[in-house]
């Protein structure tokens, strides 16, 4: 057996059941045939990388699954291993694990300005869905770093940087310090080999001095805590190289003017003696001003505890001392992975979403946040509501989850959105509602031809800014068109809500129109063709407003009272001054015809009614205070001569035997419609016939009215009034 698993099972052997050290070892039995003949770039057997990579993850606690993924994690990217091998062999859980790190693998990366950086982090985050994907990657990448030297000098540039704009931060958003320092000391190796030597050898130079300046603090704390009985770990330590270096060039120092490179570290059982060591500290050495942090009471948003403060010792040389508990210290080396260390046997992990909702619970609480954005980043998009694709270029765009490419144009330019006939994904070409997934490569196809957005893409996007850009485009681009689709689509409801009568009366309209802040009724057609108003709000304000109107005046009005009959005297006969396109009925009352003097009476929300000038009931309304306003001036359309219109006739006659059939005679020779007739005797053997008749006008009325009075026993013929209906 080669090295790799030797190394690895006795770090398991303490907390790993046989039944787990058995899985472990098939995996690496299963890694080791698949990388058969595969080798390193120094030499040693492809194997040793899973090997050192499960041995990381195994140091940082995560579960089986997650070392025989570690163990897994390159074969299906470069050997014949396929998902549904590893699947079958150790079960789902596991293969999703070593996918996610070979799809984590596949992010394209290039040096960006920090904006699209951290856009790459949230895409790391948001795209490994169990956050043990990552975990793995990160001793994957900590491995490869740490063996960075046998590649060629340009990949290990393009690889540092990578690990110290992408894997570091993330590192620490996560909390794991001591992954975090590691990552950053090798890629600055790589980045700056002169500056990482320069303090490397500073360092050296003065180690001796470093010693014996951290022994004695260490003896003199140590013997204090001993006299007051308080247990305590001691630890002294020199700074990372990567945080002296930040110091140099945030401070422009050189290595000699650096001071507080040295820092002591106190471990203790309890909270209280966290607080009690504190004490004796400030009592054993001068703090500092406005150095002491208390990261107990208010925890950094990565869940990192402790005490700092910063205090002076031998020779007026300062130093960092930094207070915890053993369960702090933990947390902080390893973060997130610490979690299954302290939870392990108390429930099954699965590094699924709802695993985590102690993290988010955690970070809900902390309202201080540090200056990196841990918390925004955690809750927003690590559980993500959000998806990160890449232009063909690699610059990331960030879009909300469910995003189709069609938001993707529209988040890019306005105008790729609008030359869009189609889109790729990773070559290939979808549908234009395809969710785009994490990591996708997006390439819009344009079209200088078929120019502008369509209409049904506004069912189909999901961010705010497509939807508002699509719908200018429609209000800019087309409004002749607008109006004629929303004056269609407006009408079409208009009737079949039965509205028609109520859009009609003026003071709805207004109403309705002031409402949506329309000035007119075009730009309330041009609204509803764009996609600006639904045709729906607008009869719901309709019906609203004619509702408030039938409470208000329903019992005065004297319209109610006429029994409207449809016929073809709906058509729009009279045209009224200063009024288009109004809904026209003619009075039941006094059947005014062509020819007759009329004037209109704008009824509440059934347009206007046409009386005689001499209608009774006009006459009587016009000189009512409430409802003279309401009449208008109106006249008949030129056009309208070949319209039927009902008129009412009343014809008086001696009564004989066939009378009624000589007269119905002349109506069926003239080809006259009737629509009632009724007879009714009076005394001394005389009848009144009252008709509802259709025709054109006066002039015919009057042909009519000749031809009648030719029939013998016709005493009279004229118009009826019903005063009464
Ligand atoms: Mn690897």
């Amino acid at each position: 057996m080669a090295k790799g698993i030797e190394e690895l099972l006795p770090k398991l052997k303490k907390n790993t059941s046989q039944a787990d050290l058995d899985r472990i070892r098939d995996a690496y039995e299963c890694a080791q045939k698949a990388h058969e003949g595969q080798k390193r770039r120094d030499g040693a057997p492809f194997i040793s990388h899973p090997c050192a990579t499960a041995s990381i993850i195994a140091e940082m606690g995560l579960d089986t699954d997650s070392i025989v993924a570690g163990l897994l994690h390159d074969c299906i990217e470069d050997t014949e291993l396929t998902y549904e091998n590893i699947k079958e062999r150790f079960g789902e859980g596991v293969a999703l694990l070593v996918d996610g790190v070979t799809k984590l693998g596949k992010i394209p990366y290039s040096s960006k300005e920090e904006e699209q950086m951290e856009d790459l982090r949230k895409m790391f985050l948001a795209m490994a869905k169990d956050i043990r994907v990552i975990l793995i990657k990160l001793a994957d990448r900590l491995h490869n770093m740490r063996t960075i030297s046998y590649l060629p000098i340009e990949k290990q540039r393009e690889k540092a940087l990578e690990t110290m704009e992408i894997y570091a931060p993330i590192a620490h958003r996560l909390g794991m310090q001591k992954i975090k320092w590691e990552l950053e000391d090798l890629s600055l190796q790589c980045l700056d080999p002169i500056g990482y030597r320069e303090i490397v050898e500073g360092l050296e130079a003065k180690r001796s001095e470093h010693e014996m300046f951290l022994e004695h603090i260490k003896d003199k704390i140590s013997q204090r805590l001993e006299e007051v009985g308080i247990k305590a770990k001691i630890d002294g330590r020199v700074k990372h190289i990567y945080s002296i270096y930040r110091k140099m060039y945030a401070q422009n120092k050189n290595m000699d003017e650096i001071y507080d490179v040295c820092a002591v570290r106190v471990i203790v059982d309890t909270i209280a003696d966290c607080y009690n060591v504190l004490g004796f500290v400030h009592d054993l050495y001068k703090p500092i001003p406005g150095r002491f942090k208390d990261y107990i009471s208010t925890p950094k948003p990565n869940m990192y505890r402790s005490l700092h403060t910063t205090v002076i010792g031998r020779e007026g040389i300062p130093f960092e001392v930094q207070i915890r508990t053993f369960e702090m210290h933990h947390m902080a080396e390893y973060g997130i992975a610490a979690h299954w260390k302290y939870k392990a046997g108390v429930t099954k992990q699965d590094g699924s979403e709802n695993e985590f909702a102690w993290i988010r619970q955690l970070l809900e609480g902390q309202q201080d946040t540090d200056a990196e954005d841990f918390i925004r980043t955690i809750k927003v998009d690590l559980f993500a509501d959000e998806v990160f694709v890449f232009t063909p270029k690699g610059d990331v765009i960030n879009l909300p989850a469910g995003a189709t490419p069609i938001d993707f144009a529209y988040a890019i330019h306005s105008a790729v959105g609008n030359r869009m006939v189609g889109a790729k994904v990773g070559g290939r070409i979808v549908q234009l509602d395809y969710q785009l997934k994490n990591g996708d490569i997006v390439d819009i196809l344009t079209s200088k031809e078929t120019y502008g957005p369509k209409r049904d893409w506004l069912q189909i996007v999901k961010t705010g800014e497509a939807r508002n850009k699509i719908k200018q485009w429609f209000k800019k681009e087309c409004r002749e068109e607008n109006i004629q689709r929303g004056r269609e689509e407006f009408e079409r409801e208009l009737r079949a809500a039965l509205l028609t009568n109520a859009f009609a009366d003026e003071e709805i309209k207004t109403a309705v129109l002031k409402r949506f802040s329309f000035n007119s009724l075009d730009e309330m057609y041009a609204g509803i063709g764009y996609g600006g108003v639904t045709t729906t709000r607008v009869l719901n304000k309709i019906r609203e407003e004619l509702s408030r109107y039938n409470a208000k005046q329903d019992k005065l009005d004297p319209e109610k009272l006429i029994t409207t009959r449809k016929a073809k005297t709906e058509s729009s006969g009279a045209i009224i001054e200063g009024v288009d396109n109004c809904l026209v009925k003619f009075a039941r009352c006094c059947t005014p015809i062509p020819g007759d003097e009329i004037v209109g009476f704008i009824t509440r929300g059934y347009g206007v009614s046409i009386h005689r000038k001499d209608c009774p009931n006009a006459q009587s309304s016009m000189r009512s205070e409430t409802e003279k306003d309401r009449w208008i001036q109106v006249k008949w359309n030129d056009g309208s001569m070949s319209d039927h219109y009902m008129v009412g006739m009343q014809i008086s006659c001696k009564s004989r035997v066939g009378l009624l059939a000589d007269i119905a005679m002349v109506f069926s020779n003239m080809k006259i419609n009737v629509h009632e007739m009724t007879a009714r005797d009076l005394r001394d053997g005389y009848t009144v016939i009252s008709l509802m008749i259709e025709s054109t006008g006066m002039e015919q009325f009057e042909l009519i009215a000749n031809r009648l009075k030719r029939i013998s026993g016709v005493i009279t013929v004229s118009r009826s009034l019903m005063e009464n209906r």
